[in-house]
């Protein structure tokens, strides 16, 4: 007799067989999970109920008809009696499906629901008859389960010898919008088993064709078919970490990461307690070649005991740590979620947590241990370090700000803040910074003078984000970042004559101000041999003026200024006089004066043209 399926059960079918854009792939793991289940079932009911017996070795066995068309996935689990089979498969079951009934509720796009699969019915996806034989553990009865989709069902009894269940697909014709014959080849399930179900517990096995070479002469084949079991079985998470040697974690991290080189750290990691989980992660030793453009995805892939259920999984993974790879297998999360309820899991964000406190201190590990290696890391990925310190208005600042590593004048390589603050001179109470295009190009700044012959240390920041990062931070331990190339810096505490200086000259240097549209120009006693500085008021440095124009958005933004020329150079007599004698030299020459100082701060000449003519014409005198 004919049985009707439960309305929601028909909505979920239609969709199932008239869906043509979701990841249909996925049958085959639903149904393999439902096999391994099954197994688990009658394996646990076996330690206590002493009249069920193991005929053969627990495992799921394909096997792929192609003229009938059908794939047969069996297990010899616990199998289902009459009421199961009108249970579990006439109405969605409570389970996974659960959520199903939400989304389609909400009406949620196919092709979603597709990625995380709905279990049994999603192979009316590939199939357009179904029909499932099954003789439960406790029974001695077999029954049959047929349908050819939304039209309704038949259950009746039939044979079958052993306990278990054998689900037998009737595979769809190929279509313009879809090759159904993939399915039918022993490469495509090989593919699905390794990519999907590499981990089962049990063995999935199938009858594979070899070609052996029979008469080399006349180059001459023969097909053999042997039994092979397609999955590992056993994750090298799951394994103790004893058992595990370096070469098998190279292995594992370059044929999944398609990586020639070794990763820079292995991080084997295995949780109990309130969230649980088991897991692999790697950091790359380069950066992946596409992970600085868009395409590059995070995440880590998230397996429930041994089954795929996300390849990227993003929120495992902070912005700031997107260079890490691996796995994570948990029994928390259920199979058959969906996307947004995976988002909203509490497990998930715990898991999430401790990964990302687990990578932290393994870096600040790495970077008491193996100083060397951590520079190697850094130079790779610091720049996203940070990038985490002043993204999201800097709130994971604090967890990462000793991780941060700039270039010191002193020690001439990579220092920690903690370590420039440790080293700090008597009477020294800011932190020195000085930004340009390289490391030379900063030592010939002539505003570094002064900070050198006191004997202090000076990060230099060559990098794109290295200042965007202190402002973040504004301190550190106390101390305060001070930008050398800031007007207000002024070292040196006999300044009565430099002020004298300034106001003695007030007019001549509010004419050259005006004429070169700066915030300022002024006598310096803060250089000792260059002629001129440029310098900067407030917040915008030039530095940051050049980073921000070069970004996308239409406020541009100008740094204020301030053009110091050195008291004790020749060239103050010299503006003097011409004040007196010929103010449009003196314009001329302060347009020099001013060209100077932006080639060394490495900032673009506005007027070249003029500049050169200038410049000849002085030449020519
Ligand atoms: P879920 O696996 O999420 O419960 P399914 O629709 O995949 O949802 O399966 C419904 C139910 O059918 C399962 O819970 C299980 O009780 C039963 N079932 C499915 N496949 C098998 C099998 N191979 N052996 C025994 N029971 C099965």
């Amino acid at each position: 007799m004919k049985k009707e399926f439960k309305s929601e059960s028909k909505k979920l079918l239609d969709l199932m067989i008239n869906s043509i854009y979701t990841n249909k792939d996925i049958f085959l793991r639903e149904l393999i999970s439902n096999a391994s289940d099954a197994i688990d079932k009658l394996h646990y009911q076996m330690l206590t109920d002493k009249s069920l017996k193991m005929e053969n070795d627990f495992e799921i066995n394909l096997s792929l008809n192609k003229d009938d068309r059908t794939i047969t996935i069996s297990d010899n689990g616990i199998g289902m009696s009459e009421d199961e089979l009108e249970k579990n498969l006439g109405t969605i079951a409570e389970s996974g499906s659960e959520n199903f009934k939400k989304l389609l509720k909400e009406n949620k796009d196919v092709n979603i629901i597709g990625q995380f699969g709905v279990g049994f019915y999603s192979a009316f996806m590939v199939s357009d008859k179904i029909t499932v034989i099954t003789k439960n553990a406790h029974s001695n009865k077999a029954y049959k389960w047929e349908s050819v989709g939304a039209d309704g069902y038949i259950i009746e009894e039939t044979e079958k010898a052993e306990d278990g269940t054998d689900i037998i697909l009737h595979i769809k014709k190929k279509t313009d919008e879809f090759d159904y014959d993939e399915y039918l080849t022993e490469y495509k399930i090989k593919e699905l088993v390794t990519k999907y179900s590499d981990y089962i517990k049990y063995p999935i096995k199938m009858e594979v064709t070899h070609r052996h070479l029979k008469d080399k002469e006349k180059d001459e084949y023969e097909e053999v078919k042997e039994v092979e079991t397609l999955n590992s079985m056993i994750p090298l998470w799951q394994k103790n970490k004893k058992d595990i040697k370096e070469e098998d974690y190279n292995n594992f991290y370059s044929e999944r990461y398609f990586d020639y080189e070794k990763p820079l750290k292995v991080i084997h990691t295995s949780v109990e307690g309130i969230t649980n989980y088991k897991g692999i992660l790697f950091i790359p030793s380069h950066a992946p070649y596409d992970f600085y453009t868009k395409e590059y995805e995070k995440g880590l892939s998230l397996y429930t005991n041994g089954v795929l259920i996300m390849d990227k999984c993003p929120d495992l993974l902070p912005d700031y740590f997107s260079f890490v790879k691996g796995v994570i297998d948990t029994e928390d999360v259920a199979l058959n979620i969906s996307r947004e309820m995976l988002q909203k899991t509490s497990a998930l964000n715990n898991i999430a947590k401790n990964i990302e406190t687990k990578i932290r201190k393994e870096l600040e590990d790495l970077l008491a241990k193996d100083r060397k290696k951590y520079e190697e890391f850094f130079k790779t990925f610091g720049i996203q370090l940070k990038f985490g310190v002043y993204n999201n208005y800097g709130t994971d600042k604090d967890k990462l700000k000793d991780l941060i590593l700039f270039y010191s004048s002193k020690e001439k390589g990579l220092v920690t803040l903690k370590e420039y603050v440790s080293k700090m001179k008597d009477g020294q109470t800011d932190i020195y910074y000085a930004c340009g295009e390289t490391i030379s190009k900063i030592d010939d700044l002539p505003q570094i003078e002064q900070i050198k012959e006191k004997d202090y240390d000076i990060l230099y920041f060559t990098e794109y984000g290295d200042e965007f990062v202190i402002n973040m931070l504004t301190e550190y331990d106390g101390k305060k970042f001070v930008n050398i190339s800031n007007e207000k810096l002024d070292l040196d505490e006999n300044k009565e004559e430099t002020k004298k200086l300034n106001s003695d000259n007030e007019e001549m240097l509010k004419l050259m101000k005006e004429k070169l549209d700066i915030s300022e120009v002024r006598f310096t006693n803060k250089l000792k041999k260059h002629p001129v500085c440029l310098t900067s008021k407030g917040e915008v440095t030039t530095s940051m003026e050049k980073m921000i124009n070069v970004m996308p958005i239409d406020q541009k933004v100008k740094a204020e200024l301030v053009l110091e020329i050195n008291e004790n150079h020749p060239i103050v007599n010299k503006l003097k006089m011409l004040y007196n004698s010929d103010k449009d030299e003196l314009i001329r020459v302060s347009k020099i004066l001013y060209t100077e100082a932006r080639l060394i701060e490495g900032l673009p000449i506005d007027n070249p043209t003029e500049i050169s003519n200038i410049i000849c014409d002085i030449i020519a005198k």
